[in-house]
């Protein structure tokens, strides 16, 4: 047996944002990140949408990147002071997943975060509100997920909150909210989405539910995202549909160890952040290389580097394109080819390698391995982190 769960309703294309209006409730708070929402307008619009609605309305603002527990908790506070029947997340993932989180402690104030942490454990939610999600970037698809990324600064603990119970009610993947990104964050997004539907594509669980949406996700990123970074409008626009397509396909396939490396090395090192986006666009090359060794994950790669059209005849060659061919847009949305490269060297060598066996053991215990075509060891593991520092082969 399994599940698949997406939001009852999704309304995409320019000017899906007003869709607002016809929400059906009494209250909405609307829960958005630093500022970028209002500088554009669209906070402003999103809060006429709800009155218009008939609605009354409040604002949670300034939601930090890389949510933490205690801004969840305010806003957890300021939903049962408010009591809000509608959650109104927008921005990019962060006020997006603090939402889901403040929703969960909204509606059980006297859970923890430890009852949670366990996936798919979550008390049944709706008893007070329905979420809908607003994206303004194109790759967590946090809009149309079960997961959410808290982080507990106190402890150093990423919390990844994992249930259908937070996969939104209504998603509106209106693509005039994400034509303001920056071009790198247009780069970095955009990789994670690719890498997402490339996980969910050869992830143990993946099913015939999820197929077609991860490959198709993935022709569109091909296409779309070298030009969306280049500006091209058009292009900007279907990355916002192709990013919420992964999305569709991994919250329902789940993901690999691009991400378990991703998340266990992000915040690991003094010199600064790996990106996440960075981070998967840099390692997902070298454990394509590595799962390939398993017979039915080669094939999977094969698959979706004939769907792209990349040339080649046997199972090897296509695997071989594949890898290159996402080297080779890398190159062209100027991220790194490794972490000893990144942002001008920001990560010292020298505390890489002291706290490889630690980050290697983090990364194993990751959420997202345990769906990943093969289970690393802690040599294995240290070998992949090793060839993503200093770019080399991966030949076991
Ligand atoms: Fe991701």
């Amino acid at each position: 047996m399994a599940r698949f769960t997406l939001p009852r309703d999704l309304y995409h294309g320019k000017g899906s944002l007003e869709e607002l209006k016809n929400l059906k409730g009494k209250k909405a708070i609307v829960v958005v990140g630093g500022g970028s929402m209002k500088r554009f307008g669209f906070l402003d619009r999103a809060v006429d949408y709800l009155k218009e609605a008939g609605m009354e309305v409040q604002l949670f603002e300034n939601v930090e990147p890389d949510p933490s527990v205690e801004t969840v908790m305010k806003g957890a506070q300021a939903m049962r002071d408010f009591e809000p029947d509608w959650i109104v997340a927008m921005g990019g993932g962060s006020p997006i997943d603090a939402a889901k989180a403040m929703w969960v402690f909204y509606e059980y104030p006297d859970t923890t975060f430890e009852e949670i942490i366990q996936p798919f454990s979550f008390p049944t939610l709706r008893q007070k509100a329905k979420f809908c999600a607003i994206p303004s970037t194109s790759g967590t698809a946090t809009e149309v997920t079960a997961f959410s990324v808290i982080t507990d600064y106190h402890k150093g603990i990423k919390y990844p909150l994992a249930d259908f119970n937070i996969t939104p009610d209504v998603a509106i993947v209106d693509p005039e909210l994400a034509e303001t990104m920056p071009a790198k964050l247009t780069a970095n997004t955009g990789m994670d989405a690719m890498t997402h539907a490339i996980e969910a594509y050869v992830s143990t669980v993946a099913c015939d539910y999820t197929d077609p949406l991860a490959l198709h996700a993935i022709k569109m990123i091909h296409n779309d995202l070298k030009k969306s970074y280049d500006g091209d409008k058009d292009a900007r626009a279907s990355m916002h549909n192709a990013q919420c397509l992964a999305g569709m396909a991994f919250s329902n396939a789940l993901l690999g160890i691009v991400h378990s490396m991703a998340h266990k090395t992000g915040a690991a090192f003094s010199g600064g952040h790996i990106v996440h986006g960075a981070a998967n666009a840099m390692y997902l090359p070298k454990v394509i290389k590595y799962n390939s060794k398993d017979e039915r994950a080669a094939k999977r790669y094969a698959e979706i580097a004939k769907f792209i059209d990349l040339p080649g005849s046997t199972t090897e060659e296509l695997v071989d394109a594949l890898i290159e061919e996402l080297k080779k847009m890398n190159k062209s949305l100027n991220i790194s080819s490794c972490i000893k490269e990144y942002e001008g060297g920001i990560i010292d060598e020298k505390e890489f390698n002291e706290k490889l066996p630690e980050v290697a053991k983090n990364a194993i215990g990751d959420a997202c391995t345990g769906s990943n075509p093969r289970i690393p060891t802690q040599e294995e593991m240290e070998k992949l982190l090793l060839a993503c520092y200093y770019d080399k082969e991966i030949d076991f």
